[in-house]
This record gives C-alpha cells, structure tokens and sequence, in this order.
C-alpha cells in the first residue's frame, strides 16, 4: 500500500480519437501499477466532477457556458487542436474534479497524485494545446475560497511552458523584467531579492520548459527557465534545484502543485529536451524532497507525455508514483502533523 492516495477514474479517457496525445495512457499507467504491485486497488480513489462553479473560480462564465452548449467557433476548436464534444467537455470536468480531490488529500496527507490534469494550456476565456479547462489553478482557488489555503505555488516541468497557469495567476499591475534572450538557460524571474513580485500575490508560478518550443508566446510565470534545445539530465536538475530554491526563499506556499509531464524525455514527440527516464525520476524525487523537508503538502498532475512508444511514457508517468512512494515512506515518522 502506498503512504498516499492516487485519484483516478476509467472516465478520465478523452475520446479525441486517433491522436499524438494518447489518452489510454491514464489506464495503462493505472494496469502497469497494478501489475507490478507498486499499487494495490486500494490506493486509488475515484473524482466527482467538478462543478461549473468551480470552474468559473478560473474561467470566465462566457467561456464555461461555450462549453456546455457546444457553442465554440470552429477557430477556438481549431486552437484547442483537440475535437470538442460533451463526452470530452465531461472528461475535463472529471480531470478538474480529480485535481480538487488531490489538492484536499494532499493537505491532509501531505502528498496527493492526480493521475490525470495537468491542463497547463488553458486559459480563462479559452483552450489550447489540448487543454480545456485548467484543472489545478481551479483546484488552487478552490482550495483558497474554501479557506483551506491562502498561497500556492505551481512548479511546472511539462517541456512546454505553463502559459495559461502564468496568465491565470499572473498579476499585470507588475509587469516582468524581460532578460536579453540568450543561448544559455535563463533563469527568468521577475523579481529580485527582496523585491519579489510574490508580494501580494497568492500563487508564485515556476516553469522549466523548452524554450523553443510551443507556447511562442510564453506570459510571464513568477520564475519562467527558458531551456535551450537538448538540454540533458544533470544541466535540467540544476536548474530545477536553483528554480525551486529561489522560489521557496521567496515565497512560503502552503501547497504546491506539481506538473510532472512527462515530455522532457529524449524520445518524446513534441519536445526538444533530451532527459532520460532516470533524470526525469530525479527530477520527481528533487521535487518531493524539496516539498518534504519543508513539510509542504504536494498534489501532482501529469500533463504532457508524446514519447515514440506509448510504454516509455507510462514508465515515466509510474515513475513520478514510485519517487514519491521513495520519498514519503521514509518521511511519515517525522512529519509533524
Ligand atoms: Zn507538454
């Protein structure tokens, strides 16, 4: 049995067709889990749909009404490059309800695995890049009107940047320092120390993604690190423990919602990274730690995940299960409650 709960459903499946996002792979991780006793069926716990009430806490009401009447443009479908019908609206709405139940589970047991989410892409008056409804800054305002929190932080390792959680979360009346682009990573906060634009914000915002890649117009995260093309294991967990470092001097969450996709690895479709699935566990485990040894509750989603073959994917994905496992079960005694 694992020291934390997994929220699944079978309905987490999109019926988007033949497509690059494989959407059989919240099952297959769920079956190879099973079979290979890192889980038991006890372990798993099963969503609610989210309401539209949740929804608009992020979304604009127009937007949500679209959806439920099926009344998107064929542009805004074109740009959700995903084919809309109520079965997939659903869906998304199950992912949201998912995110909800493993930002709760997650403050009560301090760590919480959505095993679906992740929908980065999505902003309040529309959907991109395969995500419709941006189900953990619902999930993070969710928490917040109920009182359970008051300040979170997104760390986003998706290849892609996290462009709809920036802009959701963002605060315009501050606007960004731009750095020169440069071929080096850059570590792209918007703040000094001392004068951190986490200042009145609720939700500090931290991205490592490819830089040349999609989104081409990348909204300012309150920590964006913009990767160059190829950039391998040891160079990306540097720059990982630097970004959650910097972020956590700047900014005390009390909860932290993790993107885990799986999209950075060498092999995948859709990214330019070059990590391989040991640097991406790493990755996993620099994440809990950096959470654990500051007892901050993590909820986790998977987002992205394109690789040549479908199993290198769910491999990764059930990964991010067994860091934590690794990471929590030698955590618990000392965790104070
Ligand atoms: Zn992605």
């Amino acid at each position: 049995m694992l020291p934390f709960k997994l929220v699944y459903s079978e309905k987490y499946f999109l019926p988007i067709g033949e497509h690059v996002f494989r959407a059989d792979k919240f099952r297959l991780i769920r079956e190879r889990l099973l079979q290979q006793h890192a889980a038991d069926e006890s372990d798993f716990i099963v969503p609610d749909l989210a309401s539209e009430s949740d929804v608009t806490l992020v979304h604009s009401p127009h937007y949500v009404n679209k959806l439920m009447e099926g009344g998107l443009s064929a542009r805004e479908e074109l740009q959700m490059e995903i084919p809309y019908s109520p079965q997939v609206v659903d869906a998304f709405m199950l992912h949201t309800g998912g995110s909800i139940l493993a930002a709760e589970r997650a403050l009560e047991d301090g760590v919480c695995m959505n095993m679906g989410g992740g929908f980065h892409h999505a902003f309040p008056d529309h959907g991109e890049g395969f995500c419709m409804i941006n189900d953990f800054a619902v999930a993070i305002r969710v928490m917040q009107k109920r009182g359970k929190i008051r300040r979170a932080m997104t760390v986003d390792c998706d290849v892609h940047q996290g462009n709809g959680t920036a802009f959701i979360f963002g605060n315009s009346a501050l606007k960004p320092n731009v750095l020169p682009s440069s071929s080096a990573p850059t570590l792209a906060s918007v703040s000094g120390p001392g004068t951190s634009r986490a200042n009145g914000a609720d939700v500090f915002t931290i991205s490592l993604h490819q830089e040349h890649n999609y989104p081409f117009v990348k909204p300012a995260s309150s920590i964006d690190v913009n990767l160059p093309d190829g950039c391998g294991d040891t160079e990306y967990l540097a720059w990982l423990d630097n970004a959650l470092s910097s972020g956590l001097r700047q900014f005390d969450p009390e909860l932290i919602c993790y993107v885990a996709g799986a999209d950075p690895f060498s092999e995948d479709q859709l990214g330019g990274l070059n990590l391989t699935i040991e640097g991406l566990k790493q990755r996993d485990e620099l994440v809990f730690r950096a959470a654990r040894t500051r007892n901050i509750p993590v909820m986790t989603t998977y987002a992205g995940g394109y690789a040549n073959h479908v199993e290198d994917t769910v491999t990764i994905h059930c990964n991010t299960v067994l860091a934590a496992a690794e990471v929590y079960r030698t955590a618990t005694s000392d965790r104070p409650r």
